[in-house]
């Protein structure tokens, strides 16, 4: 499988619409510069495309096995992991006192899509390590800290978080795993965790779990919940490991997707011996979880976003070397037999429409990366804003990235005919692995009404308010290039109707049930006018970049034949008129329809309520 990067876009999108530059000044990143960050982008893109990508497929055919306890995953996958952990990128953005790299979030935001896109299963084993180990790092104390983090960072050890249980899967507050506090100040941990990814396999010699578990006399419901530390292999003072810690896989799952990724059953204290270290105090552990679960969450969007792009790349790489049926305009005095299907309106209009999406989720998900690294660069009020965007915009990076994530690549599958649906091409693993995104880490239902009941209100809705005014200025400026302008107003004839239910909130809210029913559309509608918006900011710089750049060349832009063999030439050139088209089309295609759905909202139509299901 050929999987190709579009790294042009991610460094416009990095440091010519985020200016990363800026973020790169603060001495917590003495370390970086814009050339630095460059190499390690390259090299990422030559790991993913060289490596995890070429065993994608395979991974996914010979999937996992389990015996007795013991789960193996494809060798090929060991032997990636081992290249991975060489190059030091399980910390790329970890503290370098624990060894990782301390590169800015916005930069791993980066990596993660390229390697997401690259093998998905892969990745996930490094997204829960990471998640982890930060969570024995900030509430862990010193010597936890570097007692597992400095392996878990190095890739020596894995992670894994443990929520879900048969009866508590969104319901988490429903969890019966037990806790009981020893002398030594452990505790001893029991229950049965279900669906938990990387719970048991053949790549480290070690696992560290961080589960939720209540002590006997805690209360019910998540306020009765702490969070432990819990190794696989019991862990000696000195680091050294001990005897096996009583954790046991009781299986797998058979899924989808994601084959090569392990989705375990685990037992914890099977022979009442699991001993596990409290992180934080008993009674957080929702709230400590929910740090981890946050991050994980910009990084599911991230896994959404990613598949689409790589689908999309191959897609189109397909449609040029496909010939069915003959030019569309017969007027072009074009005689062959048959064209590439790229040539066809409705296969281009697919493929725009998905590197729309693909370009608008990487603007929502790097922005919110953005805000992640300067909340915490900043102080005062301008951190509590920046926390704030972030806690606004994280589930829509959730939920709204992995809901058209699947749809593109639906679209890229579309594209193939029928040799999209057989195995012989990528387009059917892409659109089974990126379905679980929409799943996993919260559904993107129970995102929705955290987004709607919960982030939208926050600080009387000071973060919404802070982005809306910032389209309504992006608006203006499009208005301002003729191109542009019809976008611009697409976009702001949805911020209108937008803001208007957004004043009508408060009211619903005490309804309770209009706001249930409409959150995934209100959501979604937000999504797309931050996609439309952010877009159209990257747009306007593309039309200016690109008028210098003919003005440089001697060509007149309104000459459209001089222009249209430049940008064709051009690489970069190209880039630029690219970005200008798919914000042309997201914001009339993509936004009238997202906004749209408001009607129901707006009319409190409720007949699923009425049905009888
Ligand atoms: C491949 C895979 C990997 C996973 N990895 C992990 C992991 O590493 N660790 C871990 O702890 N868990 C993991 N999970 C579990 C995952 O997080 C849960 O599946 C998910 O949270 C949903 O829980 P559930 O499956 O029990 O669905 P349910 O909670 O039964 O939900 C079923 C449906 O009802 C909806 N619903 C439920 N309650 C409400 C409500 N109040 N309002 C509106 N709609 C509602 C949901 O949105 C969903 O559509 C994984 C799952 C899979 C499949």
């Amino acid at each position: 499988m050929t999987y190709s990067v579009d790294l042009q876009d991610l460094q416009f999108q990095l440091f010519e619409w985020l200016g990363l530059d800026g973020l790169l000044e603060h001495p917590k990143f003495e370390d970086w510069d814009r050339e630095g960050i460059e190499m390690v982008l390259n090299e990422a893109v030559e790991l993913a495309t060289r490596e995890l990508a070429t065993i994608n497929v395979e991974c996914d055919r010979q999937g996992v096995t389990w015996e007795n306890g013991e789960v193996r995953v494809p060798p090929a996958m060991v032997k990636a992991w081992e290249l991975y952990k060489e190059g030091g990128w399980v910390g790329s953005t970890s503290s370098p006192e624990l060894g990782g790299l301390g590169m800015p979030e916005s930069v791993g935001t980066v990596l993660n899509d390229i390697f997401s896109g690259a093998n998905l299963s892969f990745c996930l084993v490094v997204l829960l390590s990471r998640g982890a180990s930060e969570l024995i790092e900030h509430h862990g104390g010193e010597e936890l800290k570097h007692r597992f983090c400095e392996k878990m960072i190095s890739g020596e050890w894995t992670g894994t978080m443990c929520l879900t249980e048969p009866h508590a899967g969104s319901d988490v507050g429903a969890s019966t795993s037990r806790a009981e506090r020893q002398e030594d100040g452990t505790y001893l941990i029991s229950g049965e965790k279900i669906f938990i990814t990387s719970g048991e396999h053949d790549m480290a010699d070690n696992i560290i779990h961080a589960v939720l578990a209540r002590a006997p006399d805690a209360p019910n419901g998540t306020k009765g919940l702490s969070l432990f530390a819990v190794p696989k292999i019991w862990v000696n003072e000195d680091g050294s490991l001990g005897d096996p810690n009583d954790v046991y896989c009781a299986g797998v799952e058979h899924k989808l997707g994601i084959h090569a990724s392990p989705t375990c059953s685990i037992i914890f204290g099977r022979e009442g011996t699991c001993r596990g270290y409290l992180l934080g105090e008993e009674g957080q552990g929702m709230a400590l979880m929910f740090e981890m679960m946050n991050a994980a969450r910009i990084e599911v969007g991230v896994q959404g976003a990613a598949v689409a792009a790589a689908s999309y790349e191959a897609a189109r790489a397909y449609a040029h070397e496909r010939a069915q049926m003959r030019f569309w305009d017969r007027r072009a005095g074009r005689k062959e037999a048959q064209v590439p299907i790229v040539e066809h309106p409705d296969v281009r209009r697919m493929l725009l429409t998905s590197s729309a999406y693909v370009q608008a989720m990487r603007a929502v998900l790097l922005r919110t990366a953005y805000y992640l690294d300067l909340s915490r660069q900043s102080e005062g009020d301008q951190k509590e804003l920046y926390r704030s965007l972030v806690a606004l915009l994280t589930p829509v990076c959730k939920a709204w990235a992995s809901d058209w994530g699947f749809r593109v690549t639906e679209w890229s599958m579309q594209v193939y005919g029928g040799y999209g649906y057989t195995s012989d091409y990528p387009a059917e693993q892409y659109l089974r692995d990126v379905k679980i995104t929409s799943i996993y880490e919260g559904t993107n239902g129970i995102q929705a009404l955290d987004f709607v009941g919960r982030k939208l209100p926050m600080n009387n809705g000071g973060a919404v308010q802070h982005l809306m005014k910032e389209l309504i200025g992006t608006v203006a400026e499009g208005k301002s290039i003729p191109t542009l302008h019809s976008a611009a107003e697409r976009l702001s004839a949805g911020l209108v109707r937008f803001s208007k239910i957004l004043g009508d909130l408060p009211e619903r809210r005490d309804a309770g049930l209009s706001i249930m029913l409409n959150a995934v559309p209100i959501m979604d509608c937000f999504g797309a006018l931050l996609g439309g918006g952010f877009l159209l900011q990257q747009a306007i710089l593309a039309d200016h970049r690109l008028q210098i750049m003919l003005t440089e060349k001697g060509i007149d832009s309104e000459d459209a034949e001089a222009r249209r063999a430049f940008v064709t030439e051009n690489e970069r050139a190209t880039h630029l008129h690219n970005k200008i088209q798919n914000a042309v089309l997201f914001n009339h295609r993509a936004v009238p329809p997202a906004v749209g759905q408001l009607v129901a909202a707006e009319s409190n139509e409720n007949a699923s309520m009425a049905a009888i299901l």
